[in-house]
C-alpha cells in the first residue's frame, strides 16, 4: 500500500496517508481538511446538500487510528475502526470476560444490530459517527451514559482526554478544534451490579432513523438489605440539538432505594428534564414524550429482572 495524493477537478485534493504523523502534518497544512473514513456522512453532504470540501484526508489506512485494544481501564477503540469491526470485536470480548464487566459492551452490540444496515456498518466508523454529532446518533447517548472518554490529539501530538458527556457542544458542534482530531474512544468496564441498556424506537426496526433513542446506566450497591443507587446516567437522543442528560432525574435518583415507589416521581422529573415543545422538529411530540418515559420504565424492569 502506498500513500496517495490525488488532485481532482476544481482544485479538490484527496490524500491517503499511512501514518498518524502524516495525518497531523496534513491537518496542520490544511486545518479545514475533512477526515474521511466510510464517507457515509460526507458523501451525503457533498452529493445531496451541496457541501464542498477542497481537501480530504482518508485515514482508513492509518494503523494508530485503527487499533482495538483490551486494557485495564477498558477497551481502546481507534476512531477509524468500522462499526462492523467493533461489533465483532466486542462479541469476542463479551464471550471471554466475566459478564458483569461487559454490560456496556453488550449494550453497544445490541444497539449496533439496529444501526443502519450491513453495508453502512462495514464502512462507517466510530469516529465519523461521533464527530458528525448528529442529534439522532444511535451511539452518542450510549457513549455518554457509559462514561466513555474521548482522546483527542492536536497537530503537535499533544493528547487530551475528555468525557463523552462534555464533548457535544451544540447542533453538530463538538469539542474539537481545526488543529485537532479524535484519536480514540475508551469504553470502560462495568462493575458488578452496574447495568447498561440501550434504547431505539424508529418507524421500522431495520435500517431506520430513530424517533427517540437513549442510553442508561445505573450502579447499585447493597446496604442494610436495600439496593441503593450509587450512580446513574440517563441520556436521550433525538429530543434536542445534542444528546440530553436527564440531570434532575439523575440527581433525584442518586442515593435512593431501587424500587417501584421511585417511578411516579421519576416520570414527573423526566417530563421536566426532556421538555419536548409542541413545535419540536420531528413532530409526533406526544408519542416521543411517551417514549422517553417508557424507555425508563423498560430500563427499570430489565435492571430489576437482571438483579434477581
Ligand atoms: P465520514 O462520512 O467518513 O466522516 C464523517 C465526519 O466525521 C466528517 O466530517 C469527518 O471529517 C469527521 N471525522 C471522522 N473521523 C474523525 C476524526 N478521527 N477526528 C475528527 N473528525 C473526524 N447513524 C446512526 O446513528 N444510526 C443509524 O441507524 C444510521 N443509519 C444510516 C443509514 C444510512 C443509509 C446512512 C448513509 C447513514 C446512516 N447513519 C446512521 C449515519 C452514518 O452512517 C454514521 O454517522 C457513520 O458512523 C459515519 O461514519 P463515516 O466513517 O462514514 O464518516
Amino acid at each position: 500500500v502506498m500513500p496517495l495524493k490525488l488532485k481532482g477537478y476544481n482544485e479538490i485534493r484527496w490524500f491517503r496517508p499511512l501514518k498518524l504523523n502524516q495525518v497531523l502534518h496534513l491537518k496542520s497544512c490544511y486545518p479545514d481538511a475533512k477526515l474521511i473514513i466510510g464517507n457515509s456522512e460526507v458523501g451525503v453532504e457533498t452529493k445531496f446538500k451541496n457541501a464542498q470540501y477542497k481537501v480530504m484526508i482518508s485515514v482508513t489506512h492509518v494503523p494508530e487510528l485503527n487499533t482495538l485494544k483490551v486494557k485495564e481501564d477498558g477497551i481502546h477503540i481507534g476512531s477509524a475502526v468500522r462499526l462492523a469491526q467493533l461489533q465483532n470485536f466486542l462479541k469476542k470480548v463479551i464471550a471471554e470476560r466475566d459478564l458483569p464487566e461487559t454490560s456496556s459492551c453488550q449494550a453497544i452490540v445490541r444497539q449496533l444490530k439496529w444501526f443502519a444496515g450491513t453495508q453502512i456498518r462495514n464502512v462507517a466508523s466510530v469516529g465519523g459517527n461521533i464527530c458528525t454529532a448528529s442529534p439522532i446518533s444511535d451511539l452518542n447517548p450510549l457513549w455518554m451514559a457509559i462514561g466513555a472518554k474521548f482522546q483527542i490529539t492536536d497537530v503537535n501530538g499533544n493528547v487530551r482526554t475528555t468525557l463523552a458527556k462534555d464533548f457535544f457542544l451544540g447542533y453538530r458542534k463538538v469539542d474539537i478544534k481545526p488543529n485537532e482530531i479524535l484519536l480514540s474512544v475508551i469504553l470502560p468496564w462495568t462493575r458488578p451490579f452496574e447495568y447498561v441498556k440501550e434504547f431505539k424506537q424508529a418507524h421500522r426496526r431495520e435500517d431506520d432513523i430513530a424517533l427517540v433513542n437513549a442510553g442508561m446506566r445505573v450502579y447499585l450497591r447493597e446496604t442494610e438489605g436495600k439496593w441503593i443507587i450509587s450512580d446513574v446516567s440517563i441520556v436521550y437522543g433525538g429530543v434536542a440539538a445534542v444528546p440530553l442528560s436527564a440531570s434532575k432525574t439523575e440527581n433525584f435518583l442518586t442515593g435512593k432505594n431501587w424500587n417501584f415507589e421511585l417511578l411516579d416521581d421519576t416520570f414527573n422529573l423526566l417530563k421536566e428534564d426532556i421538555p419536548l415543545s409542541e413545535n419540536a422538529p420531528g413532530g409526533m411530540v406526544e408519542f416521543r414524550r411517551s417514549l422517553t418515559l417508557s424507555f425508563f420504565f423498560k430500563f427499570f424492569l430489565s435492571v430489576t429482572h437482571d438483579m434477581n
